[in-house]
């Protein structure tokens, strides 16, 4: 029978983080020694608090549909944590809790966007933005910056490719991939561009929020009073507090919008998994410093990590001031033949050192950033030392 999928699915691209993470899986399966630095999970254990947390509310019977847009319990905490960490004051009816960020931004994409509407999206962005912005029949606008530029947007650029059509812009920060963190100067430049363009919505990714090395302190774009109404802040709990796999993100932003993706949600999947809202409660209301001990291991893992791949020729490194990515430029060994392998772009490169060295890292095409590979340093010392040891012998 033909392809009887919708042009729809047929025109996303699979998720190069998690298709690359899949294929890791299958090569250790099927016995080779793969380093896994692809994904962006960490690979520490949940913290005791957060488990005994969801423990109790399975003992305590919580197991029914929760409201869509989240325990009234859980909103309180995100309302506590924006004002808390962000100096941001949402109430109740501003926060949707979703399953993961990931569909919380899926959602705003949703309920935003009209077909050929533009999404601005600073060069290298997070691999899913672009196909989420698809998929709402957006068209992302990729606006490229390079290492000189610490990888992020100026507000000439921004101005630059701001058209009629734009109508929102999505980045993240600390970013994924190139650890890039804007100051609250930076982000003031670019809000200062967009009061010139008041139908612009700004999506404001903080999920690595916590995940900071102390160069350059957090900030948020909805803290400006004059883009408070028109920003969404999305952030969730799988970074800062190694809770991938339990799906719990959330947004602060306009009533309005919230209570659409409220009404898409209960169209969609209904409210987020029960316990695992039972124990973001927990998560949230504890000090941020009860997690602290990861971010103090991330930093000491990017000190090595950098100092290993800078004594490799032809890698160059920005420095990453948060989440625990790498994003090198290796775009000097495209042209290059490799023990018979020739390498092109990035995928090439990615993929050769996959088959050669065994490690699995992500392309920066995915990202919108063809010179640059993602290595994920969410791994530990020894397998980070082992994996930078084999690519520099197959180079
Ligand atoms: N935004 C960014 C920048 C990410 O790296 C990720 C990856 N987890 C997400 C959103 C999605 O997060 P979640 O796992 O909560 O869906
Ligand atoms: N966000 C992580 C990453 O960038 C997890 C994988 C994914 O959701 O794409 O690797």
């Amino acid at each position: 029978m033909s392809n009887q999928l919708s042009d729809r699915i047929n025109s996303v691209t699979p998720s190069a983080t998690l298709e690359m993470a899949a294929k890791a899986r299958e090569l250790r399966a099927s016995g080779q020694d793969i380093i896994g630095l692809s994904l962006g999970e960490p690979d520490f254990k949940v913290p005791d608090y957060i488990r005994e947390a969801a423990i109790q509310a399975v003992n305590d019977g919580y197991n029914s549909y929760t409201p869509v847009d989240g325990y009234g319990e859980l909103k309180e905490a995100v309302i506590t944590k924006f004002k808390r960490d962000n100096g941001l004051d949402y109430e109740a009816s501003q926060i949707v809790v979703s399953t993961g960020a990931k569909q919380a931004l899926y959602n705003v994409a949703q309920v935003c966007l009209n077909k050929g509407d533009e999404v601005i999206l600073p060069c290298p962005y997070w691999v899913s933005y672009s196909d989420i912005v698809k998929l709402a029949d957006g068209v992302p606008v990729e606006v490229p910056t390079s290492i000189e530029t610490d990888f992020k947007m100026t507000a000439e650029q921004l101005e630059t490719a701001i058209t009629p059509k734009t109508k929102m812009l999505w980045y993240s920060s600390p970013c994924n991939p190139s650890g890039s963190i804007y100051s609250e100067k930076e982000l003031r430049a670019l809000a200062d561009v967009l009061q010139k363009h008041p139908q612009i919505i700004v999506v404001s990714d903080e999920i690595y929020e916590h995940i900071n090395y102390g160069v350059t302190s957090h900030a948020s774009m909805a803290a400006f009073d004059d883009m408070y109404d028109r920003t969404v802040t999305v952030n969730g709990v799988a970074k800062a507090f190694a809770m991938t796999g339990w799906r719990i993100g959330f947004i602060g932003g306009p009533t309005y919008i919230a209570r659409a993706c409220n009404k898409l949600q209960g169209q969609v999947t209904s409210g987020a998994n029960c316990i695992a809202q039972r124990a973001v409660i927990t998560a949230l209301l504890e000090s941020p410093d009860r997690v602290r001990y990861m971010v103090d291991e991330f930093k000491e893992r990017r000190k090595l990590i950098l100092g290993l791949l800078n004594e490799i020729d032809g890698f160059q490194c920005n420095e990453p001031e948060g989440a625990f990515y790498v994003f090198p430029d290796v775009s000097a060994y495209f042209g290059k033949t490799l023990n018979g392998a020739k390498i092109n772009n990035a995928s090439d490169f990615a993929m050769y050192i996959l088959e050669h060295a065994n490690v699995a890292t992500v392309t920066g095409d995915a990202f919108g950033n063809p010179k640059c590979i993602r290595i994920s340093y969410a791994a530990s010392q020894e397998e980070i030392t082992e994996a930078v040891s084999r690519i520099k012998s197959v180079l």
